[in-house]
């Protein structure tokens, strides 16, 4: 289906090595797309590298720590150097150190925020001038339920993902002129190696989400291959500044 076709395109994923970002990762490769993975853990980037070629699409894996941004920058440089264009920037990578807000060191905090949200800005920009040099680009930040709700043991995480929302929206306002897309996805609770330790760590969680979610049940990552699809296709080039949840309903249940 051409609306939905990525042969030939280029998408950049931070995190994408594993859990949510090899999710959105697969889905735009399933629809024609090349595929860059950015992290750090080279182990884990060579099984999803392997699951990415079974669609036939040519993938690499790039290291680099998205907290520097000399290597946001390297990423972005890398995959023009390797694969000539960057059509879809993902910016997925992500932490969280769940604690009190009385708790947290300044180093803490730092950590949580520069990895979540500093890295989406330093990324974006590094991706902005080839993207508007090609005359078109998406770009998908990944918020979180905690971009629209609080919890006790969240406070950089939270102020990461609600941040995540409204830069998506300031640069979705200045880079439309210039064809490049900026939504947001909000995931509801996926099943990952980030919330297999929240479920260790926040006691009755596991049930919590599964009670309160209409679909009834938690989410795995290739729940978030179609949005990934949609998002980086020609079938959202009207859609700038949004941000989705995929959430199975959490956000709308009570
Ligand atoms: P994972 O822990 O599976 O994935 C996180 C990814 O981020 C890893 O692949 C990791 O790669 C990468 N990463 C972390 N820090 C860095 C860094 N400094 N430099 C480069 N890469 C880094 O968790 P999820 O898949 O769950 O999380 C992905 C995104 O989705 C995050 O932004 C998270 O906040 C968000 N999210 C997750 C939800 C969930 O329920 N799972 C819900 C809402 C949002 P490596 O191991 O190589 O460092």
């Amino acid at each position: 289906m051409q609306l939905f076709d990525l042969t030939g395109k280029v998408a950049l994923v931070t995190g994408g090595n594993g859990g949510i970002g090899l999710g959105m990762a697969l889905g735009m490769a399933a629809c024609g797309a090349n595929i860059v993975i950015a992290g750090r853990n080279a182990e884990k980037a060579g099984s999803a590298l392997a699951s990415l070629r079974e669609h036939g699409v040519k993938c690499a894996f790039i290291a680099g720590d998205v907290t520097r941004k000399a290597e946001c920058q390297n990423l972005v440089a890398e995959t023009l150097k390797q694969f000539g264009r960057l059509d879809v920037l993902v910016n997925n990578a992500g932490t969280a150190i769940r604690k009190l807000p009385q708790d947290y060191t300044e180093e803490e905090w730092h950590q949580v925020i520069d990895t979540n949200l500093t890295s989406a800005f330093l990324c974006s920009q590094a991706a902005y001038h080839p993207m508007k040099q090609q005359g078109a680009g998406k770009m998908i930040n990944i918020g979180s339920m905690m971009s629209l709700f609080g919890a006790p043991y969240a406070t950089p995480y939270a102020s990461s993902k609600g941040g995540i929302v409204q830069m998506t929206r300031a640069m979705a306002t200045a880079w439309a002129k210039d064809n490049i897309q900026v939504n947001a996805v909000l995931p509801g609770w996926i099943d990952t190696d980030l919330t297999r330790r929240a479920r260790r760590e926040v006691e009755g969680l596991h049930e919590s989400v599964q009670n309160r979610t209409p679909a009834g049940r938690w989410g795995v990552p290739a729940d978030m291959s179609g949005i990934a699809a949609f998002l980086a296709s020609p079938a959202s080039d009207f859609v700038t500044g949004t941000a989705i949840p995929v959430d199975g309903g959490y956000a709308i249940g009570m």
